[in-house]
């Protein structure tokens, strides 16, 4: 499978007609090629983007709306098809992506055609002064979307769809290691009647497809999701071209769990909010902090939940643990686990690579627990990204808080409990974008999305995301 360039509505070879090999992670195989695009294919990009604003931006709320409507229903009735390519290209369980994935997809263009007819700006009437002021919120012209490998087309759609429904034209990089549904995503923009240049498709290296869109001069906001340390690259490379910037970046997430939690609920979820993915989740959590009173009896049957998890190829209908994405990300997450003792750290359970028969090659490692003594080691400060949490107890509510907050990152936590007063003084006081409590990655798209700390500047999500892709203008008339 040979993907190639979506640009002005076409689908493209590079131009320097340079390819990289894209990897099935569930066989360790090479099974097709993508565009090692330059800066030339991105200026091709950036030209048919240009192009096509005037008309896409003057286009009704409407007009918008419909077709991205139309591209959510044409991403449900080929969710079976997305679904399977997902599962291939970045090796989760294809019932996760027929679940989670493709239907996210779905509802994040669903959602933000509606979200555009509601969108409104404000007036403030000068009384006293004789004027009026209301603010324009006009699009902001050729803006860029750069997301990650983890949950493929549900980020690279979370970004593209506000801004195309907002009337911008869009500049797309997915990450290079899951490249497939993006590219099938040009396909369904076709066929619904997206205007040719309104979405342009670049694959290709961050080091150089990415770089080159971030440094475009014209490009003139950059809505990211990646790790902490491109985030920062890219704010040290466009903040001082004065464009906007949306930077989602890593997590180290804290799960609290206290003692008068509804413990079977609180198991379950635990499982899942560990292991989701193989636990490349931004939002996972992976350093528990368990009660004390509570800690050995979760230990025990937290240990005993995670060995029965199925580890195994992506197609199998019974698997709960797919491959990790890439060799050098497996080789990454186990280095990690190669130094649990060193830092202190016993492991419970997993750690070790599995073999599963058919798909040998395949990048899969144990879903592994590992009891740390001390928050401020390599294994609870550094994101890990992979399917590895840490243990700790804890005595007091107050201990609890520090533990969560002694980190760099601060995207979101989770808490187990069913005090009210514990549920507010905690909620006002971790130092994370969202708190879930008494849940996991329970989503609203209306609410507002991003992290505190080293997880990133901005939020996305419901009338945010509108906001951001959108340049606000105040008008103020003065009258007689
Ligand atoms: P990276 O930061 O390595 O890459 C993210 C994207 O940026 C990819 O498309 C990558 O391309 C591209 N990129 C890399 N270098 C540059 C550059 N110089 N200029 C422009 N673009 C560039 O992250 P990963 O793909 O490894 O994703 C994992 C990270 O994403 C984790 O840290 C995770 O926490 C975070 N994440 C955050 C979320 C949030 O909402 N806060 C959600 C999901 C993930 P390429 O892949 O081709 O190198």
């Amino acid at each position: 499978m040979n993907i190639k360039n979506y640009i002005n509505g076409e689908f493209l070879s590079p131009i320097n007609e340079n390819y990289i090999d894209n990897y099935n992670p569930s066989i360790g195989e090479v099974y097709g090629t993508i565009p090692n695009s330059t800066k030339e294919d991105v200026a091709l990009a950036y030209k048919a983007a240009s192009d096509a604003f005037p008309e896409w931006s003057n286009k009704t709320l409407e007009d918008r709306s419909r077709i991205l409507i139309r591209i959510s229903e044409l991403l449900e009735a080929n969710l079976e098809r997305f679904a399977n390519a997902e599962a291939k290209d970045n090796g989760k369980p294809v019932s996760l992506a027929s679940v989670v994935d493709i239907p996210r997809s779905a509802s994040n263009f669903r959602f933000f055609a509606n979200a555009i007819t509601q969108f409104s700006s404000e007036s403030h009437e000068s009384i006293g002064l004789g004027a009026v002021n209301f603010t324009l919120r006009q699009p902001i012209g050729v803006v860029g979307c750069i997301s990650p490998w983890n949950l493929p087309l549900y980020l690279f759609t979370w970004k593209i769809a506000p801004a195309i429904a907002a009337g911008n034209c869009v500049v797309a990089k997915p990450s290079e290691v899951t490249p497939m549904t993006a590219y099938l995503l040009g396909e369904i923009c076709n066929e619904a009647g997206l205007p040719k240049g309104v979405l342009n498709i670049v694959h290709g290296l961050g080091q150089t497809t990415g770089q080159a869109i971030i440094e475009h001069p014209e490009v003139k906001a950059i809505s990211f999701t990646g790790g902490t340390a491109t985030g920062a690259h890219i704010a040290r490379t466009a903040a001082p071209m004065f464009k906007k910037l949306s930077l989602e970046l890593g997590g180290k997430n804290p799960n609290v769990i206290f003692a008068d939690s509804d413990y079977d609920k609180m198991l379950t979820t635990t499982v899942r909010s560990s292991f989701a993915n193989q636990g490349q989740i931004c939002l996972c959590g992976s350093r528990i902090f368990v009660e004390e009173s509570i800690y050995e009896q979760f230990k025990k049957d937290f240990v005993k939940k995670v060995s029965e998890l199925k580890i195994g190829n992506p197609f199998d209908n019974d698997t709960n643990v797919g491959a990790l994405v890439s060799k050098q990300h497996l080789e990454k997450v186990k280095s990690y686990i190669d130094i649990a003792e060193n830092e202190g750290g016993r492991i419970l359970y997993g750690g070790n690579r599995v073999v599963v028969e058919g798909s040998e090659n395949g990048y899969y490692l144990q879903p592994t627990i590992i009891e740390v003594g001390d928050n401020k080691c390599v294994l609870n400060q550094e994101e890990i990204f992979g399917p590895v949490v840490t243990l700790m107890s804890f005595k007091t509510d107050k201990e609890a808080l520090l533990l969560a907050n002694d980190v760099k990152y601060g995207l979101s936590a989770t808490l187990w409990t069913n005090n009210l007063n514990r549920t507010m003084q905690f909620s006002k006081q971790l130092n994370t974008g969202i708190v879930w409590v008494n849940t996991w990655m329970l989503r609203d798209l209306r609410t507002p999305f991003g992290g505190q700390k080293a997880s990133g500047v901005g939020r996305e999500g419901g009338f945010e995301a509108l906001r951001f892709f959108t340049e606000p203008k105040n008008i103020c008339i003065k009258y007689e």
